[in-house]
């Protein structure tokens, strides 16, 4: 074991988003990763779940555009060399948590890799509705959550990560996820609390 020190990120007091240009991404917030008996449990996630939720109705207050991502395997899946299977189509695992539950007219996006913007319509979506930064949420901190904020900065968008909406299974890997979103995509970090929606 080698040990070493986090390098300094800043985490922002107050960030401020345009609800009409912004959309909350829910990654991955599912049985599987969430709950007791999934089988790729994330121990963190579930605490975050309130968090998540405060997320959600502060957008869905504000008519920011929400957009879940549900991961999707089938068999055969080559993620499941990688990872013990998980997300099965159709299954309770792949089920997005009950107190998340997608609303009529929010959109659901299957992938089936880390990046919610790989081979789906996201990108497209996001176009359309003029959206320009995206506040990200859910797990895997260093996967899912990581690979998507890196996908969206690289296509300029803003990216926002509330960190204690998010959930990771080791604590380097939250940290050094955040870090990367902080230095190198010019994202920002911040907590749940200090989300501002003002137009
Ligand atoms: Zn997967």
């Amino acid at each position: 074991m080698r040990s070493i020190e986090v390098p300094e990120y800043e985490v922002h007091d107050e960030v401020r988003v345009d609800p009409s240009r912004a959309a909350l991404v829910v990654v991955d917030m599912q049985n599987d990763f969430v709950k007791d008996g999934g089988s790729l449990l994330v121990p963190d996630a579930e605490g975050t779940v309130p968090n998540v939720r405060g997320l959600l109705n502060l957008a869905r207050e504000n008519g920011m555009k929400v957009v879940f991502t549900q991961d999707t395997h089938n068999e055969g899946d080559p993620e499941w060399e990688i990872w013990p299977e998980h997300a099965r189509e159709g299954s309770w695992g792949w089920e997005i948590v009950e107190e998340l539950a997608p609303l009529a007219g929010e959109t659901v996006i299957r992938k089936v890799r880390y990046d919610a913007f790989y081979g789906t319509a996201l990108d497209h979506l996001l176009r359309t509705w003029g959206i320009e930064t995206l506040v990200i949420c859910g797990t895997v901190a260093n996967i899912c959550v990581h690979y998507t904020a890196a996908s969206a900065a690289l296509r300029w968008f803003e990216v926002v990560i509330p960190r204690d909406a998010t959930s990771a299974l080791y604590p380097f890997d939250l940290e050094s996820s955040l870090r990367q979103t902080s230095f190198l995509f010019g994202g920002k970090v911040t907590h749940m609390v200090n989300m501002r929606l003002t137009r």
